[in-house]
């Protein structure tokens, strides 16, 4: 396809000197013990340090400055965002607010959630969870159950959502239900809601993932009531909605920097003389790594230019998570890792542990594999 390209972007001078600003800050919090590198990308939260970024401009940052934002462009928040998952800082907290749930506030949501939910959001102090999956809805996203019927005023929630990241630390959700229609009318008859995680008639109930921590929940609805005014972009509209949004969620560097504090640390334990048969393998993975944000980079370009480049971002996601799912497996095969249960394990040992049992994940969330194949061979004109 001729329009399928990946056109190279340039780093503004203003974005190559906030990465040495940003890295400052971040060393700087990694001196004083503010927190310690972990892989997973958006795993850790830790509200200090999101209001620390806030206080520093690094949310928000390319929102109008009427809504507490700084005017800045894709590309330097790119850059932002590209130093904190490089040395896994705990960005979990204000994570999905400032990737996802503030941008789609600030096109598509009413006057009053922007005036009211934004300027929240860049300070720091406003924290977003996804609210899409369902117990049998996940990849077939359109047939989700959960309902919303009007009432004066606005709409009453009915349903349950599973897999919920951080709503038990969230202020609110965005959330997909079925606004009219029947459940077999499909992309009719959605609607997106902004839900205060504090209303009447809200579970969140936790659910623990593999390695026994709490990251997502189960959270139920019980006739919840959201304001008529607290939709994203209307009554209707839920399906463009979300899959406009997930151009945001599929095409960043969280995508693909998972587990690059493993290789970082991998790197220290290679030494400066590593054999050449390692030295190659890590060879491929720096090649695929500099691709990758090629690609990466190209679409926040695109996003900077108004456009919405989803089957670009298919690609990258699909390609990222097959490239961080690989770091722990050439890792284990380069540096064998005895296993060690103790507490005392070094910061190599840790998260490559981790990552290990981590990885299944990062080709699940934000879409599996095989619905991204799709996504691309549909763009690409295949199918
Ligand atoms: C760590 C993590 C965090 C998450 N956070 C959130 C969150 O915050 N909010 C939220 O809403 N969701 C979240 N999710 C849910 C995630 O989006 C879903 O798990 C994902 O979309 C898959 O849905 P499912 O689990 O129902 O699997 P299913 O849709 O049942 O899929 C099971 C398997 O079948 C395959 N499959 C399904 N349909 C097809 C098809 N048509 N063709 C070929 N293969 C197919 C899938 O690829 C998969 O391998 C999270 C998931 C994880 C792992």
């Amino acid at each position: 396809m001729n329009d399928f390209r990946f056109e190279p972007v340039a780093m503004p001078a203003a974005a190559v000197a906030l990465r040495s600003e940003v890295r400052t800050f971040l060393d700087k919090e990694m001196a004083e013990g503010s927190f310690k590198p972990t892989v997973g990308a958006m795993v850790a939260a830790d509200p200090a340090f999101s209001r620390k970024c806030g206080e520093r401009g690094y949310l928000g940052m390319t929102w109008p400055k009427e809504y507490g934002g700084h005017e800045r462009s894709a590309l330097e928040r790119y850059v932002a965002i590209e130093e904190m998952l490089a040395v896994g800082a705990p960005v979990m907290a204000h994570w999905i607010a400032d990737r996802q749930s503030g941008p789609q506030i600030l096109r598509h949501g009413s006057e009053r959630a922007k005036r009211m939910i934004l300027p929240e959001i860049a300070a720091g102090r406003c924290y977003f969870a996804i609210g899409m999956s369902e117990p049998d809805t996940g990849s077939d996203l359109a047939g989700v159950k959960s309902r919303a019927s009007r009432t004066e005023g606005g709409y009453r929630l009915n349903g349950r959502k599973v897999w919920t990241s951080f709503a038990h630390g969230s202020h609110y959700l965005i959330g997909l239900f079925r606004s009219s229609g029947r459940p077999e009318e499909r992309h009719i008859g959605l609607t997106q809601f902004i839900v205060d995680l504090k209303a009447p008639g809200i579970t969140i109930r936790p659910i623990l993932n593999v390695y026994g921590a709490h990251e997502f929940n189960e959270v139920t609805f019980d006739d919840v009531f959201v304001p008529e005014d607290m939709t994203v972009g209307g009554e209707g509209q839920g399906w463009a909605m979300v899959t406009s949004e997930l151009a945001y969620e599929r095409s960043g560097p969280d995508r693909f920097l998972s587990t690059f504090p493993l290789l970082v640390e991998a790197f220290r334990e290679l030494g400066p003389d590593p054999h050449p048969a390692a030295a190659a393998e890590f060879g491929r993975l720096v090649a695929h790594l500099a691709t990758l944000r090629h690609m990466s980079t190209s679409i926040a370009g695109m996003l900077q230019k108004g456009e919405s480049p989803a089957t670009q971002a298919a690609l990258v996601k699909d390609l990222g998570t097959t490239f961080e799912q690989e770091i722990p497996e050439v890792v284990r095969r380069v540096l064998p890792l005895e296993a060690r249960f103790t507490q005392d394990k070094d910061l190599y040992a840790q998260l490559q542990q981790l990552a290990l049992q981590q990885m299944a994940s990062y080709s699940l969330r934000g879409g599996t594999r095989e619905i991204l194949r799709g996504i691309i061979a549909r763009g690409l004109g295949l199918r």
